[in-house]
């Protein structure tokens, strides 16, 4: 059986945030080896996709899990998770949405297909994702743009993302 190392981001923006968070981690633990998590982090919504810039602050977060699941079963895992927490897809994207769970970095793997696409094709211009992430996975590497999680976040820079 083979063992990944892999990373997480998560998100609320639905109150109560830091409870949703906790109860997403707490799933994560019966999935997978949680080795580490990093602090909640507040951030304005970012009007992207489905977000409105009226919408609640996200409280964020990033983890690392060590599975022996395969990429897709994670993404099922995770995507279950969102479910059983109450995130309502039909409702739209779902902002405000209890929980969003982002498979961001799974091994070396590099995944491209309609349903999963493997970095996360946004993480890298995502501080609310780079800033909880960096603090846990500095080093951890991105196999497609070929660099590490903090040259990452250093590029990002400070502008709101
Ligand atoms: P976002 O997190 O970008 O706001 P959603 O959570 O609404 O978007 O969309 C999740 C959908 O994106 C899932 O149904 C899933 O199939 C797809 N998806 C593709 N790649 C990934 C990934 N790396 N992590 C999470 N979901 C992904
Ligand atoms: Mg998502």
């Amino acid at each position: 059986m083979t063992r990944t190392r892999t990373f997480v981001a998560l998100g609320s923006n639905l109150r109560p945030r830091s409870a949703n968070l906790r109860a997403a981690l707490e799933r994560l633990h019966s999935i997978a080896h949680v080795t580490a998590v990093s602090s909640f982090h507040r951030t304005e919504a970012v009007p992207e996709r489905g977000v409105l810039a009226t919408d609640p602050d996200f409280l964020n977060a990033a983890a690392v899990l060590e599975t022996d699941l395969d990429v897709r079963g994670l993404l099922n895992a995770l995507l279950w998770i969102e479910a059983a927490l109450g995130r309502d897809r039909a409702a739209d994207a779902a902002s405000p949405r209890p929980i969003d769970l982002d498979l961001l970095l799974f091994g070396d793997l590099v995944v491209d297909e309609s349903d999963l696409t493997v970095p996360h094709p946004r993480m890298h211009r995502r501080r609310f994702v780079l800033e909880p992430l960096s603090e846990i996975a500095p080093a951890a590497w991105h196999p497609g743009l070929r660099k590490t999680v903090a040259e990452l976040r250093t590029a990002v820079g400070s502008r709101r993302s």
